[in-house]
């Protein structure tokens, strides 16, 4: 088959023939859909720092069709259109059991979309709604992923709400924020396209980073609190000094939320933190509930995530758009379709 190898830090991913996959006991192959391009993958190939080894197919974000079926497998058949949990668990631990692998001791990620077929295991498959296409199963991931977060903070009816970052998972939190009841939502966002996009998922006014910046380091106790400061504030950048920023931006008593997976050393002033108590919060990954939730969201007609997908690109240009997109910020989230030409 035909798969997108990362083979050295700082050179575009490798598109090679290699081997089939073959499918495990309890695992089935997958023929790729579509596989949606993430920031994380970006992360994980830094030319400085690669977090993961040469020989690598990254992609952690596909759907597809069972074209085979290992050992033992009994909830699927060949043709099945399924969509992808990408964590490998035993299967048969308690945090297994409870559809939340990200807790098994012995998880590894499920990587391996950017390519004609994948492997992954039965218990990490879900069958993908008649209604949706293998695109909307590739979006499930980043949704489920703000899903989890915001699902974290405890949102209540008419919360502010502010959102650093429209990226597909600053966006997919501000859609379930309107969509589980928060009042005004704001956005941070330099890039127009992104700000525009935010707007249709449901914010309430955007902002660019300059206008809101708030001294990272400022401690002062007491004085009237800020009616129009954020309750909770969702961090989905993911760059050095963001959560000191959105310390800085939280009402006392407030909540933040990292969900952008900061790869490098970060700093931040505890104390501007303590005077205002705020909460500090850091959810991982999502749990199957997470994942069928967010597919019933796309099912049951709510149109707006899909508008995150501003391209489509078969395996041949995905190298050349994984590194375009690694300062490219007019482009959303990016698919890729490797059967096709
Ligand atoms: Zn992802
Ligand atoms: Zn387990």
């Amino acid at each position: 088959m035909r798969a997108a190898v990362f083979r050295e830090a700082g050179r575009p991913l490798s598109v090679e023939t290699v081997a089939d996959p073959v499918p495990g006991p309890g695992e089935v192959l997958v023929r790729v859909g579509r596989s949606g391009i993430c920031g994380t993958d970006l992360h994980l190939t830094d030319a400085r720092d690669p977090k993961v080894p040469p020989g690598t197919v990254l992609g952690h974000e596909f759907a597809g069709e069972v074209a085979a079926l290992g050992p033992g497998v009994d909830r699927f058949r060949c043709g099945d259109r399924v969509f992808v949990l990408p964590l490998r668990g035993c299967g048969h631990c308690a945090s297994c059991l409870a559809g939340e692998p990200s807790w098994c001791p012995s998880v590894q990620p499920c990587y391996g979309g950017y390519a004609e077929y994948a492997v992954a295991a039965q218990t990490s498959c879900f069958r993908l709604p008649d209604a949706l296409s293998l695109a909307d199963g590739a979006l499930v991931e980043p949704l489920a992923v703000a899903l989890h977060g915001v699902d974290a903070a405890g949102i209540r009816p008419g919360a502010r709400v502010m959102v650093q970052g429209a990226g597909p998972i600053g966006l997919g939190v501000v859609f379930w924020a309107r969509r589980l009841g928060a009042g005004h939502i704001t956005v941070v966002e330099g890039a127009p396209a992104r700000a525009a996009l935010a707007l249709r998922m449901g914010a309430s006014a955007c902002r660019a980073p300059g206008d809101c910046a708030v001294d990272p380091a400022a401690f002062a106790m007491g004085g009237a609190p800020d009616p129009t400061a954020p309750e909770i504030v969702f961090e989905c950048v993911g760059k050095p000094g963001l959560i000191a920023q959105a310390i800085g931006h939280v009402r006392p008593r407030g909540t933040v939320v990292s969900l952008g997976f900061c790869m490098t050393a970060d700093t931040l002033t505890p104390a501007a933190a303590s005077v205002k108590e705020a909460r500090l919060l850091f959810p991982l990954g999502y749990s199957a509930r997470d994942f069928a939730v967010s597919a019933e969201a796309l099912a049951t007609g709510a149109p707006e995530p899909r508008l995150m997908v501003t391209d489509t690109v078969p395996l041949d240009r995905l190298p050349q758009v994984f590194k375009q997109l690694r300062t490219d910020r007019t482009q959303c989230k990016v698919m890729v379709a490797p059967a096709e030409a």
